[in-house]
């Protein structure tokens, strides 16, 4: 049994999504873990992820094609590579969500989503009903397992001795219906949502898209990521791509400050994994104070000037 893992990385640098992949996969109890990289001029990426603990070979898949990655055009090449492998997984992140259904559509299989335990190499969990349930699957052992990992329920691997990197050049035409254009990104130098260790959000609490400059300010001073609730997004005082929550993203920072937020179950199910969480909240009532460690029972607008002023 081998597994195959496609890395998440933004040209750059490997997100941390990927060794959290690799830590899924090291559960499975297979021979090999290779680390494929679909990027072009990736040799810096590939040496990022045959450092991984655990990863026995990677992958390089150096194409004019991968400079930018799109999911039509990166999952025909994965579904080439996949031969052979008896695992295939991706991060369930908006990358992986993308990417992994049209490789499972080319090879004609299912595809497990946001696998949060590994029980034995084809018997898996995961959650449903905005993590109120969760179920146990088990897949026919003879054939591959397609799954995205909930990378909040996995722990990252660390590094160790470099694998050997091998360059493929997949001799395979690739669909031209799909081309990039532009990306357009936030400019700013914050940590990625879904990968960073601490996480500020704000929620209908703040009021106003002005009001909500607060959340980042405190974000900035405490080199955090920024979240929102899904009240603060359909408010337009932050963009949906901050929502975090059942249908937003899933994070676990290892701390998360939730401001003027009411802790609404589809908002929960998002931090669930996060290491401790502290809430600020007029309302003694409110439901986020019951998964809190720490609690301020206050009027944001007075508790989080001073906490900046504190933080100077
Ligand atoms: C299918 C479905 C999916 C959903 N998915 C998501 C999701 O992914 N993410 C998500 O977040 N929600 C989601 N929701 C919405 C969710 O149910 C809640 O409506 C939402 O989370 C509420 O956001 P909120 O806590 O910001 O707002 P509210 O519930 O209105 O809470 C605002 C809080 O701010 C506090 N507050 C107000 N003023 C102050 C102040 N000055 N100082 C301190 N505290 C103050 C109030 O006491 C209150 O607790 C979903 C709902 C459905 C039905």
């Amino acid at each position: 049994m081998r597994c195959l893992i496609i890395a998440e990385h933004d040209g750059q640098n490997l997100n941390t999504a990927t060794a959290r992949a690799v830590a899924a996969a090291s559960q499975l109890g297979v021979e090999a873990i290779d680390v494929a990289v679909l990027a072009h001029g990736g040799q810096a990426l590939a040496e990022q992820a045959a450092i991984l603990e655990g990863v026995s070979q990677v992958l390089l898949l150096d194409r004019e094609e991968n400079a930018h990655p799109l999911a039509a055009v990166l999952a025909p090449q994965i579904a080439a590579l996949a031969e052979g492998y008896s695992h295939l997984f991706m991060p369930s992140t908006t990358f992986g969500k993308d990417v992994l259904p049209r490789v499972a559509a080319l090879m004609g299989l299912p595809q497990i989503s946001d696998l949060m335990t590994v029980k034995g190499p084809h018997h898996f969990e995961r959650p449903v009903y905005a993590g109120n349930a969760i179920i146990e699957l088990q897949c026919p052992p003879e054939q591959p397992v397609l799954a995205t990992v909930r990378t909040a329920s996995f722990k990252p691997v660390g590094t160790g001795d470099a694998a050997p990197i091998e360059t493929r050049a997949l001799e395979i035409d690739l669909p031209g219906h799909t081309r990039f254009v532009a990306l357009e990104a936030d400019a700013g130098d914050r940590p990625d949502l879904q990968s960073a260790e601490r996480v500020v959000s704000g929620g209908r609490g703040l009021g106003s898209e002005e009001n909500f400059r607060l959340v980042e300010q405190l974000a900035d001073k405490l080199h955090a990521a920024v979240g929102a609730s899904r009240a603060a997004v359909d408010a337009g005082y932050a963009p949906n791509d901050l929502q975090v929550g059942q249908t937003g993203k899933i994070i676990a920072p290892e701390l998360y400050i939730a401001l003027g937020i009411s802790g609404a179950i589809q908002h929960l199910t998002g931090i669930k994994d996060a290491g401790t969480i502290v809430a600020i909240n007029k309302d003694p009532d409110a439901p986020i104070f019951e998964v809190a460690d720490l609690g301020l029972v206050g009027d944001l607008f007075e508790i989080v000037p001073q906490l900046l002023e504190k933080l100077d």
